[in-house]
């Protein structure tokens, strides 16, 4: 009956002579408790999980689909698959794990094909498991696993079967539970307010361009799906399900775009020069440019010319020369009169670009300084001063640079390296230090393709793709403790060729004592190991000005073996290193591995990395170290580590790449970024401001995800 989606409301009074309750019919903004079978007590509760207003229900989407077009038995289940089948409970149990106080919770369950086990590492909600006894019948949905050799569940939904709701042949929608209220019951509230018009927030050429359904059929049938999509809902390849994830990422690539648009009218200085001191620069090189460091280059000079600040990410792999490529426009700039500021992570990357600006420009009539934390009293107000005199053209530093007492004179370059190092209010803070300067990023893709388009969404980006002629491809190959011996003997065999090696020990901060322990235990024996070489010893608890001697050390190789904790992970650049032993490499992530391991393979000669595993390996520790076997190339190991850490759905949480997405998952859903992207950025190209009254009601939604999104 269609009077079951009106409500009553209490309109203001006044308005109405004061006498009157008026019913209302729902809109999509209402707030919720006026839904039926809502009310004031599970509105509050649905308003405190952020389902306050009707669309919020109706953007609640199932976390997956029970598929009962098909009976399955236990017998016939295949680890992978996404699955719902019907079966009886056998026993419930929990026991204690390890030695933690924590425990596992299991469910048995069988049918007359066979037994299955669902394991929980955490109970879902107090009561789950009361719900259950022996003999009753269950539908389950999950994930079949296979763990160590069975084939299980983990964390699985269990529902007590009811006569009357056992439907087959049917795609049920599965909604993660609200406060102990199960899927069916939010099933039926949605159900309640499917009816209700919601804004449709894409022109009608846009839903023709890119062959969206509209939001309306969409919402609908991804809480009542078709049958006959069964299996591209399951997939999330359904129209429906396209349209929605469109929406939720065109609207990050608008604010994106917004952001863009309002750079790009910003005034800055253009930076003009004839470009002589790069050419210097140049030709004193022993080898010659890429083409991807000359094609950034160019990209840079580009934008300072113009009188719009610059805003550009390089992206290039470790050891792709993204140094050299910033050197050059540092010194364009300069030529045009303008300093530069050059900010790293480190200090030890400090030092080495400061070493590196001393060799390549200072012979160019440049001058350098360095800043950081370990410079103090007069010779810090020496340097503050000649930077502020504008004596200074470049001054390189650790987050030292931003502190408020450090004035350039003209400020026109501010270029931060592996910048996903810094937050966005150091990169910002430091930008403030000039009249709108360009900024430039330079990172080592920790991250892939697909989340850089969102998270730099309003950077241009200059792709190194091309590394220096000469490379040698790195070999990776993991071990075990008892090969030790042979990792020495290897190790020595290159030390004897002239080589130098780095060993690395994790250092994990809850364990840090222990693990600088070690280190410095295994730093004795290497000692003995390598009795003939000098082994220097790198972790960060050391003063600046050891941790300088020690690198320096290593880097005109009157040190052999550098022992290190992870301070040497960034940037450091010493080409005559060809050997990477990387010590419990199960601790580490992917992108650091990735990072440890570019350290090598700077220079001509053939370079290993050894990946020395302990025993108590998960799989995914040894899955990472066969990613690291399998490829050297950054991108594709960023984007492994997203796929594998992106959020499990045995976890109960809903698949999304970033917090703010309901349904966008970005690395399974690439094809439709790029399209968002595209279609954001033309209508921000049409209507900057979104000022025009169609775009109203986008630009509001976009507020509200970005106030959630933290963008
Ligand atoms: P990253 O991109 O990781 O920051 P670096 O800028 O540290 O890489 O460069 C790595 C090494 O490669 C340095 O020793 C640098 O001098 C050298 N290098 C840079 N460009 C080239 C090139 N075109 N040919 C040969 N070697 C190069
Ligand atoms: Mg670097």
């Amino acid at each position: 009956m269609k009077f079951l989606e009106m409500s009553r409301r209490r309109v203001d009074s006044r308005a109405v002579g004061g006498i009157l309750d008026v019913i209302m019919p729902l809109q999509h903004d209402s707030e919720v408790q006026f839904v039926k079978g809502v009310g004031p007590k599970l509105g509050e509760v649905l308003r405190k999980r952020g389902l306050g207003r009707v669309l919020d229900l109706l953007e609640y989407y199932p976390r997956t689909y029970e598929d009962r077009r098909a009976i399955r038995h236990i017998q016939s289940l295949v680890p992978d698959q996404l699955v719902s089948i019907k079966a009886q409970i056998i026993k419930i149990r929990s026991m204690p794990m390890g030695k933690s106080k924590r425990r596992i919770w299991e469910v048995l369950l069988g049918d007359p094909s066979g037994r299955i086990s669902c394991k929980y590492f955490r109970v879902p909600y107090k009561g789950y498991f009361e719900r259950f006894q022996p003999f009753q019948q269950v539908r389950v949905i999950g994930k079949v696993i296979n763990y160590r050799g069975a084939t299980e569940f983990h964390h699985p939904d269990i529902h007590p079967i009811k006569e009357e709701d056992e439907i087959t042949n049917a795609l049920i929608p599965i909604y993660s539970e609200i406060e102990g209220m199960a899927s069916q019951k939010i099933a039926r509230l949605i159900r309640a307010v499917l009816d209700q018009p919601v804004p449709e927030l894409l022109s009608a050429l846009t839903l023709e361009k890119y062959g969206l359904m509209p939001i309306q059929q969409a919402l609908r049938q991804i809480h009542e799906p078709p049958v006959e999509q069964g299996d591209l809902f399951l997939k999330f390849e359904a129209p429906a399900q396209k349209r929605v994830i469109f929406d939720e990422l065109f609207l990050v690539e608008l604010h994106m775009a917004g952001k863009r648009a309002g750079v790009k009218k910003e005034e800055s200085r253009a930076i003009i020069a004839d470009g002589a001191w790069p050419e210097k620069l140049k030709a004193s090189l022993e080898f010659e440019l890429t083409g991807a460091q000359l094609r950034a280059y160019d990209e840079i000079i580009g934008d300072l010319a113009k009188g719009h600040p610059m805003h550009r990410l390089v992206q290039g792999d470790v050891g792709s020369g993204k140094t050299l490529v910033a050197f050059m426009a540092a010194a364009y700039a300069a030529e045009g009169g303008m300093q530069t500021a050059l900010m790293a992570p480190t200090e030890i990357l400090s030092e080495q670009h400061l070493t590196t600006a001393v060799r390549r420009l200072e012979p160019l009539g440049l001058k350098v300084a360095l800043l950081t934390g370990q410079i103090k009293g007069k010779e810090r107000e020496k340097i503050l001063a000649s930077l502020k005199a504008g004596e200074i053209h470049m001054l390189i530093g650790t987050h030292a640079l931003i502190q408020d007492d450090v004035e350039f004179k003209n400020l026109g370059l501010v270029i931060v390296d592996e910048q996903h190092r810094f937050g966005v209010e150091q990169r910002n803070k430091l930008k403030r230090k000039g009249l709108s300067p360009h900024f430039l990023v330079m990172t080592a893709t920790p991250i892939p393709r697909t989340l850089a388009l969102t998270v730099y969404g309003d950077l241009d980006v200059s792709v190194i793709d091309e590394m220096p002629k000469g490379r040698i491809p790195i070999v990776t190959r993991k071990t075990f403790q008892g090969k030790r011996p042979q990792v020495m003997q290897f190790i020595g065999d290159h030390l004897k060729t002239g080589r130098q090696a780095y060993i690395v020990y994790p250092l994990i901060e809850e364990s840090e004592a222990m693990d600088l322990k070690n280190a410095i235990e295994e730093f004795e024996k290497i000692k003995v190991d390598f009795a003939a070489y000098k082994v220097g010893l790198l972790h960060g608890r050391m003063k600046p000005a050891e941790k300088d001697e020690v690198m320096n050390q290593f880097r005109r190789n009157e040190i052999q073996v550098l022992v290190s904790t992870t301070v040497i992970e960034v940037g450091v650049d010493v080409p005559n290193a060809n050997i990477m032993l990387i010590e419990h490499a199960e601790r580490f992530g992917l992108s650091q591995l990735h990072q440890l391991r570019g350290r090598v393979g700077r220079g001509a000669h053939k370079s290993f990395c050894i990946l020395m595993l302990g025993y108590a390996l998960s799989e995914e520790a040894t899955r990472r170290a066969e990613i690291m076997e399998g490829s050297n190339d950054g991108f594709k190991i960023a984007e492994a580590d997203l796929e594998m850490r992106g959020p499990g759905e045995f976890l109960g949480t809903r698949q999304s790449g970033l917090p703010g997405f309901k349904m966008a998952n970005l690395v399974r859903d690439l094809k439709i970024l790029q399209d968002a992207r595209e279609a954001a950025f033309d209508l921000i190209a049409a209507d900057p401001e979104l000022k025009k009254l169609e775009n109203q009601p986008l630009k509001n939604k976009m507020n509200l995800l970005m106030r959630n999104w933290g963008g």
